[in-house]
């Protein structure tokens, strides 16, 4: 039998900024496979390339060279539409902040992205529902984003990011924001969640000890992807 095709799989991929005079050369051939159920930790220095990886990982920036590709399939070829789509179902973004919408309670927030989908109201909330007791917040799922901790809030974003039920989960620092016991709670549920639902997810972190959970820990260095212990 052969072995599956990574979920998400960045080839040699390059990414250039012009800035003011300066060539910066951010991104040199960078590789890196993620296969289903695997947590891998970005660990690199401030303005070392994380977020431009992720966005290009997330089919949010094209690269200057290279490719991605998502379950064995090249998308930097495809239609704008069809990135789009595969951005909508199979791909979960986190951030350093929440970005929930703060007009809506938690439980809406996570239906959102379902509606979007196609799902009826009744659906996406059963489904948001779950999701969010299954995070610990079933006595949250009324409160509005003010109305919740940073932990909390972290949490809620991480129910909206796998609404959809993607194949990859990507999170840009998500516990930046945290204080150090909050930070290792919502972790945990991040890592719970990747081992539970078969993702396959990569993780920006300067947190050491959190990297030391996941799968994999990788950095970048003179804008390759390389593997540390
Ligand atoms: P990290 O997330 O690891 O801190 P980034 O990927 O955000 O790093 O940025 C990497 C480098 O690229 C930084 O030096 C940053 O200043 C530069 N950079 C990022 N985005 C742009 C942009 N849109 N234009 C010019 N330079 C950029
Ligand atoms: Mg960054």
């Amino acid at each position: 039998m052969s072995e599956p095709n990574p979920v998400i799989f960045l080839h040699s991929v390059e990414r250039r900024y012009h800035q003011g005079d300066a060539d910066l050369h951010i991104l040199k051939g960078a590789d890196l496979a993620v296969w289903m159920g695997q947590s891998v930790a970005l660990i690199a220095p401030s303005g070392a390339g994380k977020s431009t990886l992720l966005h290009i990982a997330g089919l949010l920036e094209h690269p200057d060279g290279g490719e991605v590709y998502i379950d064995g399939v090249a998308t930097s070829t495809l239609p704008d539409t069809e990135r789009t789509q595969i951005r909508r179902t199979d791909i979960g973004f986190v951030y350093q902040s929440h970005h929930l919408l703060p007009e809506f309670s938690a439980v809406e927030n996570v239906m959102l992205p379902q509606m979007i989908r196609g799902l009826t109201r009744g659906e996406a909330r059963n489904r948001s529902i779950e999701l969010l007791t299954y995070l610990g917040l079933k006595a949250r799922l009324t409160h509005r984003p003010a109305e919740l901790s940073g932990g909390e809030q972290q949490r809620v974003a991480i129910a909206r990011a796998v609404a959809n039920a993607p194949r990859i989960l990507l999170a840009d620092e998500p516990t930046g924001n945290l204080d150090p016991h909050t930070a290792d709670r919502v972790f945990d549920t991040l890592r719970q969640l990747v081992r539970a639902s078969g993702l396959a997810a990569i993780v920006a972190t300067h947190n050491l000890d959190l990297a030391q959970r996941m799968d994999r820990r990788v950095t970048i260095r003179e804008g390759a992807i390389i593997e540390v212990d």
